[in-house]
């Protein structure tokens, strides 16, 4: 089992051990799209995004899912239908279009702390790869209009554009240890600001595979959570308080319980 943070990207090839569960690959995909960073050189995710700091996709672990409740029904469907290929796309700037970033081919799977009840698997890469990012509207057609036509954040993909798409990012060059010593900088910078490299978390340090044996389901008495509060509320069931989140947290901020936040309604 390799778990460390200084593996070398796109080649390397990992098994994982128990709770993971091996996913057979059916051939197909998904799109998904994320916030990128502002102050990154290369498009990794919008770590100091203002109270709702990401950590998806978690390159760091070659995670997805596993810290952050980002979209439960793409994992969902991945795990259900073998849909093993996530490629990552991006809007850098406003008007500079969509990107795509990379790709995971994901190997590995396990219940996250919310549980299958609420659609929440984790899932790891068996390989990764990013890339220089390459344009959308610069693919061929009908890449191009499959990429860049408007989905707000995931779009499945048939197993033909999965081989495509995976043979155009496999012939460039792999920059993965770039993004990795970017989202170090980033997280560098955002504690140096504030003590914090994600303020929204209360989390200092960055992510590693020694925190991801806390973020596996462990409690079968799980009950179905929404995923989302209108008015950005959660209220903690175990210290009570009620902390302000673009998404769900699987681990409260304060008390830092795992699966103990729920939308805090108004007035209550
Ligand atoms: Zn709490």
């Amino acid at each position: 089992m390799r778990q460390n943070r200084d593996h070398e990207g796109g080649a390397a090839a990992r098994r994982l051990g128990d709770p993971w569960r091996e996913l057979p690959d059916a051939g197909r995909g998904y799109l998904s799209v994320y916030f990128s960073e502002p102050l990154a050189r290369w498009p990794v995710r919008e770590i100091t995004r203002r109270a709702d700091n990401k950590s998806d996709p978690n390159i760091e672990t070659g995670t997805y899912g596993l810290f952050s409740t980002c979209e439960p029904s793409m994992r969902n469907r991945i795990v259900l239908d073998g849909a093993a290929t996530i490629f990552f796309l991006t809007t850098r700037k406003p008007h500079q279009g969509r990107v795509i970033s990379g790709y995971y081919h994901v190997g590995w799977y396990t219940e996250g702390t919310q549980g299958a009840v609420n659609r929440d698997y984790a899932l790891a890469a068996d390989k990764m790869h990013f890339i220089d990012p390459i344009l959308a509207s610069d693919l061929a057609e009908p890449l191009a209009a499959i990429c860049s036509t408007q989905f707000r954040t995931m779009k499945p993909i048939d197993v033909e554009t999965v081989a495509t798409l995976r043979r155009i990012c496999d012939e460039r060059p792999d920059r993965t240890a770039e993004y990795l010593g970017e989202v170090e900088r980033i997280e560098a910078f955002a504690r140096a600001r504030s003590g914090y490299a994600y303020p929204s978390w209360g989390r200092e340090a960055g992510f590693s595979w020694a925190d991801a044996p806390e973020y596996y389901q462990t409690d079968a008495e799980l009950s179905k959570v929404p995923n989302s509060s209108r008015n950005r509320k959660w209220r903690c069931r175990e210290c009570g308080y009620v902390i302000k989140s673009g998404a769900l947290l699987k681990k409260c901020p304060l008390c830092k319980q795992m699966a103990t936040l729920a939308p805090a309604e108004e007035g209550a």
